[in-house]
């Protein structure tokens, strides 16, 4: 059996590591020009769901790979008002010395790229699929190629193309959520003006009205080449939070944005503003928030589904790379022993249960009600 993905993310990657290990033939398409070609830094929280699918998918040397390349595991969750006076506070002691928690998005591709480098083709953007006579799944790249395949994977995002070829109707929801994302190298000056939370886990500042903003470190056990510790920093908001329309937003120069978060957050707690203005605001991009209310479903084929391409998620309960993940594990087991309508059963339940538990928390993170 061959099996081509669409889509080297956090998905894909892990599901062609379990493949191989299975034995199968698998090829991963990816429409990026090489595993360099963007530094998508931000910080995943990975919890006990990812870390199991981990072990499940990855070989030894892998697995070892992503344990080296995450953070030191943070102890806390908190919320603060915008003079950083607490607001919430919730403990996670007792991390091991394996353990994965956080992880920076570019550095665990990377890691879960080991040893795939015959498996992995770079710069081929898929755009349509068609089920041919013998059976098998051709595939068209914008470059004008093909490929076939006996089960094609669309691992390819919340946009995939996959998916809006074979669930046409399914509905992907713009949130009206926007981020503007940024990274504050963590140097002496800024572990001297941090508040010590925002450098041990997840905190997240609100005055319940404007914007908000989370910070959270990215304290690596083996940094990438390219960069090292950083707190990673979001502001988020709807359009007329950030008092920027789309075409603004997404036409700034990644200065120009930062400057968006230094204004918003000028009268918070001076730390704030010290903090922001401590950025790398070359940094900075702003992504749109979407998810779905209910999980894409089809019927069972040559063709197949996993992570966001199937369920789109806010990023307010930490589980859309980790949902992937599971999806990658139950999606191994089910190509090795020929179970594919079982996974497409229990990925549904599975996968709405995070989406609900993101809805539910965006009520609190940014006000948001979308029915869940
Ligand atoms: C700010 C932010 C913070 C987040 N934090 C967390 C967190 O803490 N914990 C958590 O679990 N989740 C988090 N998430 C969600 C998480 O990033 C996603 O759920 C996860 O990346 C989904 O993995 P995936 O493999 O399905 O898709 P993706 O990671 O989006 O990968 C899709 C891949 O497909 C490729 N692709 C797309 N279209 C094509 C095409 N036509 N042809 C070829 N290739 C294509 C893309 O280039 C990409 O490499 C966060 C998301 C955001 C935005």
């Amino acid at each position: 059996m061959q099996v081509a993905i669409i889509g080297a993310g956090v998905g894909g990657l892990a599901l062609a590591q379990g493949l191989k290990q299975a034995g199968i033939d698998v090829r991963v398409y990816e429409r990026d020009a090489s595993a360099r070609f963007r530094k998508q830094g931000y910080r995943i929280h990975i919890s006990e769901v990812g870390e199991q699918a981990l072990a499940a998918v990855l070989p030894e040397v892998v697995r070892r790979r992503v344990i080296e390349t995450a953070t030191h595991p943070g102890d806390l969750v908190a919320g603060f008002d915008t003079s950083l006076t607490p607001t919430f506070e919730q403990v996670y002691p007792g991390a091991g010395p394996d353990t994965v928690s956080a992880i920076d998005r570019y550095a665990f591709r990377r890691a879960l790229m080991t040893g795939l480098d015959d498996v992995l083709v770079f710069g081929k953007q898929f755009t349509s699929y068609a089920e041919t006579a013998a059976g098998r799944v051709q595939l068209t790249f914008a470059d004008g190629s093909t490929e076939t395949a006996d089960v094609l994977v669309g691992a390819d995002g919340v946009g995939s193309r996959v998916r809006a070829q074979l669930v046409p109707d399914f509905e992907v929801i713009d949130s009206g959520i926007r981020c503007i994302y940024g990274k504050i190298p963590v140097t002496p000056a800024v572990r001297g003006v941090a508040p010590d939370a925002f450098l041990r886990g997840f905190c997240f500042v609100t005055d319940g009205q404007g914007p908000g903003a989370a910070f959270a470190p990215v304290l690596f056990r083996t940094p990438p080449e390219e960069y090292g510790d950083y707190l990673m920093a979001v502001m988020t908001g709807t359009q007329a939070q950030l008092g920027h329309s789309d075409e603004e937003l997404f036409g700034m120069a990644p200065g120009d944005l930062w400057g968006v978060v230094a204004k918003h957050v000028a009268d918070w707690h001076p730390a704030i503003g010290e903090l922001v203005a401590a950025a790398d605001p070359s940094a900075a991009f702003p992504i749109t928030l979407r998810t779905c209310t209910e999980i894409a479903s089809w019927p069972t084929g040559r063709i197949t589904l996993l992570g966001d391409a199937v369920h789109p998620m806010l990023p307010s309960a930490g589980a859309g790379a980790n949902t992937a993940l599971w999806d990658a594990a139950r999606l191994t087991e089910a190509l090795a022993d020929g179970s594919l309508p079982e996974y497409e059963r229990d990925v549904r339940p599975h996968a709405l249960a995070a989406v609900d538990e993101s809805l539910r928390n965006a009520k609190h993170l940014f006000n948001l009600d979308l029915g869940a």
